[in-house]
């Protein structure tokens, strides 16, 4: 059986040192501040964003939520991003997407200053993680190579398989992967013998968005998979593809009428030699890392008197 890449405790471990390195940026009186804009009222965004104040908190940086209503056009957004851009005390901006259709996304990210572009979306930040130079990186992929580095997995030579290529999670994650020097394949929905190519990879990620697609038939025994899929199944029939006979899940999938499910099925972790859990693998590094990435970009804009932490070469 696989041994089991424990998301909970890494992004334990890192918001403790985020917390640690906050208490020396605010001794000097530099509190790191996030600004969150959460647009209308989408209720998963509302549950990310309370998350994600809830985690400042606890790390002690400082934290704005706005809330404009969903009438709010691109110019009066705008407007809001480059009060904030302007604002020193504020060293990260978080546009919670998604944003309601009239408004124009791509011209609000573009707006976000990209020394406080802690989600990484910005090209600016794109380009600068491609020709490997400091910058701000997306929280999944910088929280997926976390998970490889606190569980001492090689990646230097390692073949490395990422299915998807979102900007968000498969592309950024391929190149922190080259950068750590993996030879990398990245596989999409064109594809052509999907399970051969992932059977290749030493390290396996799974970032597609379809409930349990990845079954052992695709997995190289020993491999490490690291699972980014978080689907919801309310399905019966689909539940009972995945987990029957598993009476703990089965239990919370009945209370609750529905699961929370990765995209590699279960019977992975029979053939793989390391494997993330969903929930609790790949999903508490995402917030991690953005505490990680409001101090980076604190330290980074304003000159810090803490020294640089080995994950922040990434
Ligand atoms: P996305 O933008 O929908 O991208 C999905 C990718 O998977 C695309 O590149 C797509 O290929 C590929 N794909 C879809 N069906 C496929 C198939 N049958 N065979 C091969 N490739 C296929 O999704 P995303 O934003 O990257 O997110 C991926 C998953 O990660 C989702 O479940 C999402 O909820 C989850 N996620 C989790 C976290 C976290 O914190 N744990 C954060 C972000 C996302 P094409 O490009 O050809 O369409």
């Amino acid at each position: 059986m696989a041994i089991i890449l424990d998301g909970t405790k890494i992004a334990a471990e890192i918001r403790g040192e985020v917390a640690t390195e906050v208490q020396s940026l605010a001794a000097a009186g530099m509190r790191p501040g996030l600004a969150v804009i959460l647009v209308g009222h989408n209720p998963a965004s509302e549950i990310y964003v309370r998350g994600k104040v809830k985690s400042c908190e606890e790390v002690g940086i400082h934290s704005e939520k706005l809330t404009p209503p969903d009438t709010i056009s691109t110019a009066e957004l705008l407007d809001l991003v480059l009060r904030l851009n302007r604002r020193d005390e504020i060293d990260g901006i978080l546009v919670q997407l998604p944003l309601p259709a009239p408004v124009d996304s791509k011209k609000i990210l573009m707006a976000v200053d990209p020394a406080k572009d802690v989600d990484g979306f910005h090209p600016v930040n794109v380009g600068f993680l491609s020709t490997q130079r400091a910058g701000l990186v997306p929280c999944t992929p910088a929280g997926i190579m976390e998970i490889l580095r606190h569980s001492g997995i090689p990646v230097a030579g390692q073949d490395a398989v990422v299915v998807g290529r979102s900007d968000i999670v498969g592309k950024p994650t391929a190149m922190l992967l080259i950068n750590a020097h993996a030879t990398v394949t990245v596989c999409h929905s064109k594809t052509r013998d999907l399970p051969g190519v992932c059977r290749r990879a030493d390290i396996l990620v799974a970032a597609i968005g379809r409930a349990g697609m990845i079954t052992r038939d695709f997995v190289k025994p020993g491999a490490t998979v690291v699972d980014v899929g978080m689907n919801k199944v309310t399905e019966r029939a689909e539940f009972d593809r995945l987990f029957a006979g598993n009476a703990r899940r089965t239990e919370t999938f009945l209370a609750k009428g529905s699961a929370l499910v990765g995209d590699v099925h279960p019977e992975v972790a029979e053939v793989a030699g390391a494997i993330t859990p969903v929930p609790g693998g790949v999903g508490p590094l995402t917030i991690a890392m953005l505490m990680a990435n409001t101090v980076k970009a604190a330290k980074m804009r304003r000159g810090s008197p803490v020294p640089a932490l080995s994950r922040e070469s990434a």
